[in-house]
């Protein structure tokens, strides 16, 4: 393989590592070398880029998200509702979804979040109406064109109305088209190795739109396949309620009955588990993608990110969909992730660090790749660059507390794998513009029908 030239990241006013003050030098998709503060890169051929007016981020990573949901933010009839009210007026509109609407959603979504400072994103889509049966294999498409490494999740649902679920008939499938399908996408687009660049994991909606069989067929898929597991667990009370009403046990207790409380489970949320219940998270190594934004939207509650911490649980952070955020900037999750848990923990147990940390390192441990998010030797040259030149920066001390501080909202450049994927705050050939006139067409079409 012919070797491209190392590039040396030079004197950033910020950098989120130890002995890297110098900057650091990448080459072939890998962090090679740290250049500690009064140092020079050993690597003889390096190319320097001038990051002297840039603080140094490992790319972040969101381990909860439903892209297609851009489609419809702020929505009247789903606003001032809680959970099951909320996707109970969403779920008709949804069922609207169409390849090119999915399409220009996703789109919608990745790029916010490249913007944002992302370079590793999840998705999970969970929405199979009729004619949409190829939605993961649309969503890979976007990936490799904007060059965002991914997790996307084959979602699914298969307990409408008919059987006591929440979703009506017209988006659900059946159990054998949904493993089937599973099986495909996993054969087609799931790359193993620290290199990879598209994964796929497979993730049943939630308890309360799933049958306990599809639950139980999927965790066995995933171990054979060897492949993530994903769903949304104790984010709200009525779902401990419809847990204890239909399955007689805690969430929890459910998900252990089908096999789901292992190391290859992230489940989203994980605001309703009891002491006891922590300690089981921990000691079977299942993570928790941390929703701040959306839990405060929908008023579902607080994830106890201390407690989950100390009982060994490794949390992670999630933009989660657009419709209950309602965008798709991870870099303001870690300040709504900082301000929400400072507030429950107060100033000696989080720090502005502790959610740089959640959406790096937390997260790569949610998704399951040890090498990304942290800039050391030997990780994946994943970076994101900020810029402190707005208004909103103006007169900061501390480089790195500033973009939590003062909410950091754009990355400047943006690195996926050694390529430079944001250039001067724009993703290189993505006309904006005209991707924003046909979102807003398809949305605005959705939303009427
Ligand atoms: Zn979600």
């Amino acid at each position: 393989m012919a070797q491209h030239p190392a590039i040396w990241i030079k004197d950033p006013i910020g950098i989120f590592a130890e002995n890297a003050a110098r900057g650091i030098v990448v080459r072939d998709g890998r962090i090679v070398e740290l250049v500690q503060a009064g140092g020079a890169p050993r690597t003889a051929d390096a190319v320097a880029f001038d990051a002297s007016a840039h603080v140094v981020l490992p790319g972040l990573i969101n381990t909860h998200h439903h892209f297609y949901q851009t489609l419809t933010r702020a929505v009247p009839a789903a606003m001032d509702r809680e959970l099951f009210p909320w996707l109970q007026a969403l779920y008709p509109i949804w069922a609207g979804l169409t390849p090119q609407s999915l399409e220009l959603g996703v789109t919608v979504a990745m790029s916010e979040l490249l913007l944002s400072g992302c370079t590793t994103t999840t998705d999970h889509h969970y929405v199979f109406p009729r004619g949409l049966e190829e939605a993961v294999d649309i969503e890979v498409g976007v990936a490799k064109r904007l060059g965002m490494r991914v997790l996307l999740t084959r979602g699914s649902m298969n307990r409408s109305q008919r059987d006591g679920g929440l979703p009506p008939d017209s988006v659900v499938q059946d159990e054998g088209t949904i493993l089937a399908d599973s099986a495909r996408v996993v054969a087609k687009h799931h790359q193993r190795g620290e290199d990879a660049m598209v994964q796929i994991a497979l993730a049943p909606c939630s308890p309360f739109s799933v049958t306990t069989s599809l639950m139980r067929k999927t965790a066995e898929l995933a171990e054979k396949l060897d492949v993530r597991l994903h769903t949304h667990l104790a984010e709200t009370e009525d779902e401990n309620k419809f847990c204890e009403q239909i399955h007689n046990c805690r969430p929890l207790d459910y998900l252990e009955d089908c096999g789901w409380l292992n190391a290859r489970t992230w489940l989203a949320h994980g605001i309703f588990f009891n002491a006891s219940e922590m300690k089981r998270l921990g000691k079977a190594k299942t993570t928790i993608s941390h929703c701040a934004c959306s839990n405060q939207i929908l008023a579902s509650g607080c994830c106890p990110v201390c407690e989950m911490e100390e009982a060994g649980v490794a949390i992670g952070l999630g933009v989660d969909g657009s419709a209950s955020n309602d965008e798709s900037n991870l870099m303001q999750e870690v300040r709504a992730a900082f301000l929400l848990q400072r507030a429950r923990y107060g100033v000696t147990r989080v720090s502005h660090k502790d959610a740089l940390r959640w959406a790096t390192r937390g997260s790569a441990a949610c998704i399951g790749r040890p090498e990304l998010g942290e800039i050391a030797v030997g990780k994946a040259a994943d970076l994101a660059l900020f810029k402190l030149d707005e208004l909103r920066f103006s007169g900061h001390g501390d480089p790195l507390a500033a973009l939590v501080l003062c909410g950091a909202h754009r990355a400047d450049r943006v690195m996926v794998a050694g390529k430079w994927t944001v250039i001067d705050g724009a993703i290189p050939n993505l006309d904006v513009a005209d991707l924003i006139r046909r979102h807003s067409a398809a949305a605005r079409k959705m939303q009427v029908t």
